[in-house]
């Protein structure tokens, strides 16, 4: 059997029915193809299943570490009963991802939703449960998938050698775990599960943890999250099989016995199951097509790319943003239209750890190869270790930087691993969005006692390193000039 249709979207995670929105205002000739499980990634096993168990953690931790000191009693005595904490996981989860997933059914009962692989058998035309779906264009959103040597996994097999995809299927943890990738997956999931009583080592070949590419942050937040679990970094781990069953970790002169490893070593693109050869798109060596981040358009070809499939900023927001400008494309060119190009958001990336991990803008690394320090750029610190509203909230731990040009003090980016630093970020990147000077900033209302406070301690210290041809008369001294 064969279908024309105007646009065919291959997967239908956030990316994909973002797309489906758009394409659906244009046209109702299309299709949408996905193998299941239904849900998407996002709510079934990535950003609402992780949250649900980092602030069960979390509230453990709080009460075990916080409660007396302020006259509570019984902190020291709560425990986890992970059977139940990773039922109540579950339980959240399903509640999350049954929005996605009834989207996707209605698009089912309407005839649009084929359940099977897709593959492309030519340029203009994919294979899926039988069927050839002929489209004049194309919305790849097939998402990514957690990268696991398959060597581990012949020797050590799937119950012990857990992925972010079985992690919250699981009925217990054992008393022993190591996690592999210090990113931010492995950085949220090793301190949720050590703050729910699993012996956690975390290991990473990279010299830094969460992202983060400015060195004070850095080593802030990797003195923080030692204290807590230990950290190896800059070694490759292996594994090897231990007594009763259980598994050795080595890495450089590090060894430890665990019961399960949780492996985060980063998700692998889902195209090499799409046979992209028989599109005659040119893939580099990871086997990612190069594609215009403003259209999402792969060259001048009929097709469109969207979300983790990209390999790019593999974020939530951004597999919206790039669903809904490949959506609107690939529809919009199937009826004859002109592919528009849409200004992409500031960078914006958040660790849900705590303190929190967050970037936003260029990062210390890209400003540091583009710009000379001191002069080019300056950075804004804040150490939160004396913050006082952090310290009434008994979390004045990490360090704020932010980056401001000394050409026109714009603010260019931050890292920070601070306390309540997914909000901090926001305002960064919302400043950002607007082309914000740290001049405009120090203009801004600061209550007391807030976290924001530090912000604006930042601020102040960026400012007063800027040359003076950039500073604003009457700033910082009194509020407000005329
Ligand atoms: C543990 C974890 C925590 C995370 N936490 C956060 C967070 O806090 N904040 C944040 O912003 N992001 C977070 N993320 C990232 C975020 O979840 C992803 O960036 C986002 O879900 C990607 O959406 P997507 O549409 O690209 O992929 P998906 O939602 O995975 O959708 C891809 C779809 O394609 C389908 N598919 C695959 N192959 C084919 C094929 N051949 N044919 C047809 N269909 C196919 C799949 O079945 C799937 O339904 C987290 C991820 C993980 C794993």
């Amino acid at each position: 059997m064969t279908r024309e249709v105007d646009v065919c979207i291959i997967g239908a995670g956030s990316a994909g029915l973002y797309a489906t929105g758009q394409v659906a205002r244009i046209t109702r000739n299309f299709v949408i193809i996905d193998p299941g499980p239904l849900g998407t990634t996002c709510a079934r096993v990535g950003c609402m299943p992780s949250k649900v168990l980092i602030q069960a953690a979390d509230d453990l931790w709080h009460a075990r570490h916080h409660f007396a000191v302020q006259g509570i009693h019984g902190g020291e005595d709560v425990r986890a009963d992970v059977r139940a904490v990773l039922a109540h996981v579950r339980k959240m989860r399903d509640g999350f991802a049954s929005g996605p997933a009834g989207k996707a059914q209605k698009l089912a009962d309407a005839g649009k939703l084929i359940s099977a692989p897709a593959r492309f058998v030519a340029p203009d035309a994919v294979e899926a449960g039988g069927e050839t779906i002929r489209a004049k264009a194309f919305v790849i959103a097939a998402g990514s998938r957690p990268i696991v040597p398959q060597a581990w996994l012949d020797t050590f097999g799937p119950d012990k050698l857990l992925t972010t995809d079985t992690l919250f299927e699981q009925e217990d943890l054992p008393r022993r775990m190591a996690v592999l990738g210090m990113g931010v997956i492995g950085l949220e999931m090793g301190q949720a599960l050590s703050r729910l009583g699993i012996e956690i080592v975390g290991v990473d070949m990279k010299e830094t943890i969460g992202g983060l590419t400015d060195d004070g942050v850095a080593y802030s937040a990797l003195s923080l999250f030692r204290e807590e679990f230990p950290i190896w970094l800059g070694a490759p781990a292996e594994l090897e099989p231990a007594e009763n069953g259980a598994i050795r970790v080595k890495a450089g002169d590090n060894e430890a016995v665990v019961d399960k490893v949780l492996v985060a070593l980063g998700r692998r693109p889902n195209l090499d199951r799409l046979n992209l050869e028989a599109t005659g798109i040119a893939l580099d060596e990871r086997g990612l097509p190069d594609f215009d981040r403003q259209t999402m358009r792969i060259g001048d070809t009929a097709i469109f790319i969207a979300g983790d499939a990209n390999g790019e900023r593999q974020i939530l927001h951004e597999a919206a943003d790039e669903g809904r400008i490949a959506g609107y494309n690939a529809a919009t060119l199937a009826k004859g239209g002109e592919v528009r190009r849409f200004r992409r958001k500031v960078p914006l990336a958040i660790v849900f750890t705590d303190p929190n991990i967050a970037m936003v803008g260029e990062t210390f690394a890209a400003l540091d190869a583009r710009l000379v320090e001191d002069e080019g750029f300056v950075v804004g610190e804040r150490d939160f270790s004396t913050q006082a509203r952090a310290r009434v909230m008994k979390a004045n731990r990490g360090i704020l930087h932010i980056y401001a040009g000394t050409e026109d003090g714009r603010l260019l980016g931050a890292e920070m691993c601070i306390p309540r630093g997914e909000h901090i970020a926001h305002e960064l990147a919302w400043a950002m969005e607007r082309q914000a000077t740290i001049a405009d900033l120090i203009a801004m209302p600061f209550y007391h006692p807030v976290i924001e406070e530090g912000l604006q301690n930042a601020l102040h210290d960026a400012y007063g390193q800027l040359p003076d041809s950039v500073k604003v008369p009457g700033i910082p001294d009194v509020p407000f000039a005329e």
